[in-house]
């Protein structure tokens, strides 16, 4: 089945300097996922149109879904609009429709329009503006040759808000698939003993992916997590491939390392 492929851009110095941790990554990456886009990659990028552009660019060249985040805001170092349209050959435009939610977000608040905040309107030719139910900043969605360019606040509240919005853009482009994940806790058994027992079972679905969560210390006291992820055309047939992989390894655990046998 068609599955598009996503890189996710993050940009800002702040993340590269480690004083913001890069939690929208986590958080698109994630609900991306969970739709049954394979995220193929996430970048981090500075405050620089030249290297968001090559990124965008970059990203172009292989991804069904570009998302971006950050630098959407009313200062000079928010320069992600004018570095996509770099990206795509386009000019950054005022667009009046962008121009309106920011009028309706100051004037709402007493607060006149300047210079700053008609920035935050400015988009790429032919990008939609996309709302922002919480701050100031529109957010904007264009489809470049293929491939679809979401561009999402910095600010995570914001992001998550607008990205449930741009995702319900994205739908008919997604493939109808339901993605399943669940998971066991195993204690006692360190991971490198769980390791081949992991690998047996894993055998057993070609469509699941099976990650070990190391939790505790590998030997003295091991707590493992495992978490199988699986995909399929229905929720059922999903959910009994995750089902399946982990009473497999329920079982081999069960053989090879009840408390009784259990060797470590
Ligand atoms: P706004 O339009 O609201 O100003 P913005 O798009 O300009 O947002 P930034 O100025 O880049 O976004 O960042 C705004 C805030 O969001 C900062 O506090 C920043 O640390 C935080 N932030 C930015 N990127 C991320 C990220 N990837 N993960 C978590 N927080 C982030």
């Amino acid at each position: 089945m068609y599955r598009p492929r996503a890189w996710i851009i993050t940009i800002g110095n702040e993340l590269l300097i480690g004083r913001t941790v890069n939690t929208n990554a986590a958080t698109i990456a994630r609900e991306l996922t969970l739709r049954g886009v394979l995220v193929k990659r996430i970048v981090v990028v500075g405050d620089s149109i030249d290297e968001i552009a090559t990124a965008v660019r970059e990203a172009l060249g292989s991804a069904d879904i570009v998302v971006t985040t950050g630098g959407l805001g009313p200062t000079d170092d928010d320069m992600t609009m004018e570095a996509v349209a770099a990206a795509i050959d386009e000019p950054l435009v005022l667009n009046p429709e962008a121009l309106e939610m920011v009028k309706k977000f100051y004037g709402e608040k007493g607060l006149p329009l300047t210079r700053e905040r008609i920035k935050m309107a400015y988009l790429p030719r032919g990008a939609e503006p996309l709302p922002n139910p919480v701050g100031a900043a529109p957010g904007a969605y264009i489809i470049y040759s293929g491939s679809h360019i979401i561009m999402l606040p910095g600010v995570p509240a914001e992001m998550e808000a607008m990205l449930q919005e741009a995702l319900k853009k994205l739908k008919p482009f997604l493939p109808r698939l339901c993605v399943v994940e669940e998971g066991i806790t195993i204690r006692g058994v360190p991971e490198s003993t769980l390791a081949p027992l992991l690998r047996r079972a894993a055998k057993s679905c070609s469509d699941c992916y099976v990650k070990s969560h190391p939790k505790g210390h590998e030997v003295r006291e091991p707590v493992v997590e495992v978490k199988v992820l699986a995909s399929a055309p229905n929720c059922e047939t999903a959910k009994s491939r995750v089902r399946n992989m982990l009473g497999k390894l329920e079982a081999l655990l069960n053989a090879t390392h009840s408390p009784g046998k259990r060797g470590l």
